[in-house]
């Protein structure tokens, strides 16, 4: 018993090398790609923002429809395209992507359609962690809990978001070296949907999560933008 466990821990670690490199390669020999959930959720978005607000306004659709992106035909196929790449895993352009970034970063909403694009992508991301895991994160204590959520912030960084997670502390720090968002709207508005994004996944993950401060910005010329988050303790958990 004690043999098959040695073991099972061995192939896991083994398993665990070899995803590693693996990732780190491809960020190497595809840097220009990006997996299409990042445009899916800034395009989603921009849809749910665009969405009629009342029954007067939904009287109107159609005049609407010429005035708001996120009713266009044009958004409807692009969202259409993305959730097939997303099913297919097919990684998209990033250079798409940003440019997608951009043209929400025009309008004088923009901050806010970043935060929802954020909170579209944590949840999608929350999604794909299996239920047995994400009740285990909810239920268990804190000590037993962060590690874990950590982990899986760890594989959402390298997979989705070009970036890095760690602990210092209290805090986890996010790192995103090749931002879709930067420089898409003044006043480092684009950069509020990673910290959306980071403040969701971790409320979704394990509950508890306090201010989440924008440390470093490459828009400022520091190189990378990252993020530091606090740890919150869950209500009713020690
Ligand atoms: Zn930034």
């Amino acid at each position: 018993m004690a043999a098959t466990r040695h073991a099972s821990a061995r192939t896991r670690r083994r398993r665990r090398l070899f995803r590693q490199p693996l990732a780190r390669y491809l960020a190497i020999l595809m840097p220009d790609l990006v997996d299409p959930l990042i445009p899916l959720s800034l395009l989603e978005a921009v849809r749910t923002v665009d969405l009629p607000d009342n029954d007067f306004e939904a009287e109107f659709v159609h005049e609407l429809r010429n005035k708001r992106l996120g009713l266009s035909d044009t958004v409807f196929a692009q969202i259409k395209r993305f959730t097939e790449a997303v099913r297919r895993k097919q990684r998209t352009d990033l250079a798409e992507a940003a440019g997608i970034a951009r043209l929400i970063g025009r309008r004088s909403d923009a901050e806010a359609v970043f935060r929802e694009s954020g909170r579209y992508f944590a949840r999608q991301v929350y999604g794909t962690i299996s239920p047995l895991t994400r009740r285990m994160m909810r239920a268990l204590p804190t000590l037993l809990t962060r590690p874990l959520a950590l982990r899986h912030l760890r594989r959402v960084a390298r997979r989705y978001l070009h970036g890095s997670a760690r602990r210092t502390g209290g805090s986890i720090m996010l790192d995103v070296t090749e931002s879709v968002t930067r420089d898409a709207a003044p006043k480092l508005a684009g950069c509020a949907y990673y910290e959306s994004a980071l403040r969701e996944l971790l409320h979704l993950m394990v509950g508890g999560v306090g201010a989440v401060e924008h440390v470093r910005c490459a828009s400022r010329g520091e190189g990378t933008c990252e993020w530091r988050a606090e740890w919150r303790p869950h209500r009713g958990k020690g």
